[in-house]
Parts: C-alpha cells; structure tokens; sequence
C-alpha cells in the first residue's frame, strides 16, 4: 500500500474507567456543538508522550475533536459531580463548563484524563453559560506549562482551540475550549459530594477506585482508607511546599479545587508573587485574603480535614476511633509540610546539610526581604550568581551581615562553592510567568490576533533553570504602577 493511502488517526486510545462507576457519579452526554473550531496552539511534545499524532491534531477533524465537534473512537464523554467549600462554604458544584472526553492510555501505559475546559453546559452549570473565554484558556495553557517546567505537579495543557462564537462577560470575548490532561479529576469534592448524597458503598467505590488509580501500592494495606488519607496528605505537603518555594498563588484553593492525585489544578486568579510579601492576594474576589500566600498551608490543612470528615465512616467501625485516626493523620502535615519545604529552601540557599541554625537563617533572609519588600524571584537569582541588586535589601547593613552569617554557613559544609553554585542554579528559577509578561502575552493574542508573544513567553519559561540570556528581559519588573495587580476567575 503506498505510504500516502494510509489514514493516520489522531491516535486515541480510550479506557474509560470512571464511566464505569455508580451512575449518581457523573452525567454521560455529548458536548453541544460549536460554530466554527480553529486550533490556537498545540503542546506538540505532550502529544506525542499521549501517543497522539500531531498531524491529526492539525487538521480540521483534530480541531473538530478538540472542540468537541467529533467525538474521538472509543470515547465516553461525562460531567463529573462534585461538591465543595468555596470560599468556606458548602456547594453542589459540577463539572458546569467541562466534559470528560475519556481516559487515554499512553504509550507508557499510564492513564490520563483528557477534559475538554469551555465545552459548555452541563446538568451542573447552574446559572452559567457553560463557555470559556479565550484569555483565561490561554492563561491556563501558560501557567500551567510553566508549573510542570518548574517541577511542580500539574494538570497540563493539550490544546487550545477558538469555537467561533462570542461569549458575554464584561465585554464580549472570543470562545475557547482547552484540552487539560490529568493524573484524574478526583478531587476533595468528589469525596464531598459523594459522602453527602451517596451511601457507604458508594463512598467505598469512590475509595477503592482512588485508590487504584493513584496509590496501587498501598491498597493491600490493613486499613487501606487510612492509607489514602495518609498519602493524599503527604502528596499536599510537598505540593504546597513546592508552591512555596516558587513564590506561586493558587488564589481559589476551594476544597473542589483540591486534586487527590497530588496536581496543581484549576488556574483560575492564580498569580505568581513578586515583592515578598506573605499577605499577598491578586484575586479579586479573596476579599478577606483567605487565600493568601502566606496561608496557603493553613488552607491545604483546612481542605484536608474536609477530605478526612468524608473517609471516617471508611476509617473505623467505631466514629470515635475514626476521628482519632483522621486527627492523627492530619497532624502529620505541618511536619512533611516544614520538612519538604526547610529543604527546598537550604537548597535554594546552596546548602547541602544540616544544622540546626538553618531556619533561624532562611526565617531571617524572608524577614529581609519582606521589610523591603525584594522581588521573591530576583532575590533568590542574585543570591546564586552573587551579583547585588540595586535595591533596598542589597543595600542595607542587615543584609550585607546576613551574607557574612550565610557564606559562614555555606564554609561548614564539605561541598565546593562550586557545588554550592550548581545546587542553587538548579533550585532558583530564572523566571517565573511575571504577570505583566502573562497579561502582555494574552493582550497580543485576545487583542491582535497576534500569537508570537506568547509563543515566546511559553519558550523562555520552557526551561526556568536554563539561566539563558535571552531570559534575563523576561525576569526584570514592571513599571511601578499605582494600582495593585488584579486576577479574575475568568469563569
Ligand atoms: P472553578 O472556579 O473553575 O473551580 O469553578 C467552580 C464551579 O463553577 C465549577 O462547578 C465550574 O464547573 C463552575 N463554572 C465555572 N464557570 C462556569 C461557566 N461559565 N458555566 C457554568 N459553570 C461554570
Ligand atoms: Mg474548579
């Protein structure tokens, strides 16, 4: 057969375990059509780790598929319910904007969920349109890409795709469906909402399922559900520590909002800090900054105990026992959490062991830089390639005796300065997705049609440890403004 006969598929290959689940679970149904699908930008190297032919994607049906026009051979589209704390406060909530297009399994044998973001309404849209706007889809591309290079667990970003309608919010804005890959949705909210609405045997399903996706190796465990909490806990930890370190703010760390497989998920107002500055809020709608920097673990913390409340009637016959347990579990994470983070930080500092005097030296390097307000990001890179900084903290006494207790510190370990050098460069990105760069990047493509700037932006923050020169304009800061800078849920 001559090579130009054969038809190439897109290269799906769907399992889809969660369809099979209790029915009071999800809604099956198709996405609503869209006028007109145009792909805008296609993660061609996640792709191909899917398995998918890039080509395919390219073309007119793979924009179809990607809009949710063409369901793709072997996929079983659904809404997912869920529950939630939103801002503290308990909701049925829903995939309202999103469909699951069906479980791919890659080439490595690993399972992924493939959502379509904007897909429109579902039985859990209650007064919403079911659509996303373009700006807040390609913010979630961005920022999403820009986690996973840093290292961070994250749902990622397939592909974003025009519908060729406009949608109403403040104004009126091009429509976008964005393919988002996940370990899974299960979320905190899941277990909310089938603890609230579903029997025991349900919640065990929910459990057993969870527990075969994510965490197969501790389901031969003699209180298996206790494991669950325990692992969905220390998956947290290091999670939010890794937030931490990176300076990023999530900014709607609602308990829906939670994966249990560990990933960042949902972009919505998150916003990456520049000053440091604990109490720094970008959302517009955290009113109270109950989602603050600073608070970021106190609220995983608050999430968790939500998750625990759903396990206990799975964690022991008697509730007393059952509580016990949960507690003590849920006391673990103020410890893994200090532990993973005490360590980012040594190493963002060059250092290799310990002593007990470290936190005492990082907690005083933060203090720093909090009464002068110093760039999170900027100080730290500075710090690795010892060149000051024209600014306030650089130029203070405090600091200049801060460095001589630091190189004292760096002098008592084995490692070479050298060594020292390599860990920090390694440990300190170059740059983060500076909101300004992000607002630029989305004004071209919203605004002009113009995609080179986010093209360019996505590159550079492809590899944050690479220290390259041409990343030296995208880390300097934006021109003082005299408002605050403001996210929105782009819902
Ligand atoms: P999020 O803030 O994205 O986590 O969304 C919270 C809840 O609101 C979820 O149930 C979403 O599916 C739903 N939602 C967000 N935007 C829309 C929309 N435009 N139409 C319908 N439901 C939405
Ligand atoms: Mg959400």
């Amino acid at each position: 057969m001559a090579e130009e006969n054969v038809i190439i598929g897109t290269g799906w290959n769907f399992d889809n375990s969660y369809a099979r689940l209790p029915e009071s679970f999800f809604t099956k149904m198709t996405p609503p059509p869209v006028s007109l699908p145009k792909l805008i930008i296609l993660n061609e190297p996640l792709a191909i780790s899917l398995g998918l032919n890039v080509q395919a994607l390219q073309s007119k049906d793979g924009a179809a598929e990607l809009a949710g026009n063409q369901i793709p051979e072997g996929a079983s589209p659904l809404a997912q319910a869920y529950a939630g704390h939103q801002f503290g406060h308990f909701n049925m909530l829903g995939d309202g904007r999103a469909l699951l297009l069906g479980e791919q399994i890659t080439p490595q044998g690993e399972r992924v969920d493939i959502q379509l973001k904007g897909s429109g309404r579902t039985p859990y849209s209650r007064g919403g349109d079911g659509r996303a706007a373009l700006g807040p889809m390609l913010r979630e591309y961005i920022i999403s890409e820009a986690m996973h290079a840093l290292g961070i667990a994250t749902t990622r970003s397939l592909a974003v795709v025009t519908t060729g309608e406009l949608i109403i919010r403040e104004t009126k804005q091009p429509g976008a469906i964005l393919t988002r890959v996940a370990a899974s949705h299960l979320r905190v909210g899941t277990f909310q909402y089938v603890s609230k609405w579903g029997s025991t045997e349900d919640l065990r399903d929910l459990a057993d399922y969870t527990l075969q996706r994510h965490f197969p190796e501790i389901e031969a465990d003699e209180n298996r559900y206790l494991s669950l909490l325990k692992e969905v806990i220390k998956r947290q930890a290091v999670l939010i520590s890794k937030w931490q370190l990176v300076g990023f703010i999530h900014g709607v760390m609602n308990t829906d909002n939670m994966a249990l497989s560990g990933e960042t998920i949902d972009y919505g107002p998150c916003a990456f800090l520049d000053a440091f500055v604990p109490a720094t809020v970008f959302s517009s709608i955290d009113i109270h900054g109950r989602y603050a920097y600073g608070n970021q673990p106190h609220i995983a913390v608050w999430n968790l105990s939500r998750f625990a409340e759903t396990l206990l009637p799975l964690l022991h016959d008697n509730e007393e026992e059952a509580v016990e347990l949960a507690e003590d579990a849920l006391s673990d994470f103020s410890e893994l959490y200090h532990h993973h983070w005490i360590a980012g930080m040594r190493a963002k500092l060059g250092i290799f062991n310990e002593e007990l005097e470290d936190e005492s030296l990082i907690v005083s390097l933060l203090g720093l830089m909090q009464n002068s307000r110093a760039d999170y990001t900027n100080t730290f890179r500075a710090l690795t390639f010892d060149q000051p900084e024209d600014t306030d903290l650089f130029g203070s006494t405090e600091f200049v005796q801060w460095q001589e207790l630091w190189q004292a510190r760096l002098g008592r370990q084995q490692e070479s300065k050298d060594a020292s050098h390599q860990l920090m460069r390694n440990s300190n990105p170059a740059l983060i997705p500076r909101n300004h760069r992000v607002e630029e990047a989305l004004e071209a493509a919203v605004n002009q049609g113009d995609y080179s700037v986010m093209e360019r932006l996505l590159d550079v923050l492809a590899s944050p440890y690479a220290h390259s020169p041409e990343q030296a304009e995208y880390s300097t800061l934006p021109a003082q403004s005299s408002l605050p800078y403001r996210t929105f849920c782009g819902t």
